[in-house]
């Protein structure tokens, strides 16, 4: 479904107060309008400061928030709008300090603000299989040095990456931190994000020998110099997932580095859409239930 691009202009003239974000929330939250749960009214005034709609006959009070992202926030409904147009908008994804400073929050809100928005990409990106041939390989990410393949890369922890070939060009990808390589990584990450019955593409890596199981497996045993011509999609999406993750992040922590992967795959998986993505992302964070 095609989406209306946004500026900040337009966000800030959409979304520029409580009560606009209010009512986007509302409309998500209560498609047929509000119901009282108690009484069956269908009207309520909305109290601003407590996020709450009073039923109009019984003076119930209805959260809004409950059961969305946004459960038992303390902070306006405009900085979540607001963070995530500056998520969306920010090509090289936005750090944590900065959102911090751009809507006047503490780095731990801002952190866990970005957890919640980045949580709502991948559960996104999830609905879709991967199908057709599909090249995938490993590699090591994160720390702050570069490291190899496999055991003895300081810092660095494993990860699974996964691209479909349409013709000469990539279609969505996938990817997944692990903390090891080993045949039931590679057997669950295909079972959740590939389609049955496709052409996986890999070099002779042995870890990747359970791909036979359900699907075709097309193995090749690749020196490094010619790595790139039979898997070269998903070798410049590991390129640039490197290159993200230390220009943004300036080489990332364990504990966050699933977060920052779905962050990017989100972003590949929208590269045509990239003026649309603020409204795509709202409509992915206001239809999400709570992340805890
Ligand atoms: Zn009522």
């Amino acid at each position: 479904m095609k989406m209306p691009k946004m500026s900040l202009l337009d966000w800030q003239k959409k979304y520029g107060t409580e009560t606009a974000c209010a009512k986007a929330l509302f409309h998500v939250r209560w498609p047929e309008g509000f119901y009282c749960p108690r009484c069956g009214c269908k009207k309520s005034s909305y109290i601003t400061t407590r996020k709450m709609h009073q039923c109009s006959k019984c003076k119930y009070h209805v959260s809004l928030t409950t059961g969305t992202l946004f459960h038992s926030t303390n902070l306006p409904l405009v900085k979540w709008f607001w963070a995530i147009y500056l998520t969306a908008a920010d090509k090289g994804g936005i750090s944590a300090l900065r959102l911090s400073k751009q809507i006047g929050v503490s780095w731990p809100t801002a952190r866990n603000m970005l957890k919640k928005i980045r949580t709502a990409m991948e559960h996104r990106d999830s609905i879709y299989r991967l199908e057709n041939i599909i090249e995938m390989d490993d590699a090591v990410v994160g720390g702050k040095r570069p490291g190899k393949r496999g055991r003895g890369a300081q810092g660095k922890k494993p990860i699974v990456v996964a691209v479909e070939r349409r013709g000469d060009k990539a279609g969505f990808m996938a990817a997944q931190v692990a903390g090891t390589i080993n045949k039931q990584v590679v057997r669950e990450f295909i079972k959740y994000l590939f389609k049955p019955g496709q052409t996986v593409r890999t070099d002779a890596f042995p870890a990747l020998n359970s791909i036979a199981e359900t699907h075709k497996h097309d193995k090749k045993v690749t020196p490094p110099e010619q790595a790139s011509t039979w898997l070269p999609m998903v070798h410049i999406l590991i390129g640039n997932l490197k290159k993200f993750l230390n220009g943004t992040f300036h080489g990332v922590t364990h504990k966050y580095l699933q977060e920052y992967v779905s962050e990017f795959c989100y972003r590949f998986n929208r590269r045509f859409w990239e003026p649309e993505l603020p409204l795509r992302l709202l409509n992915a964070c206001l239809t999400h239930s709570p992340v805890i």
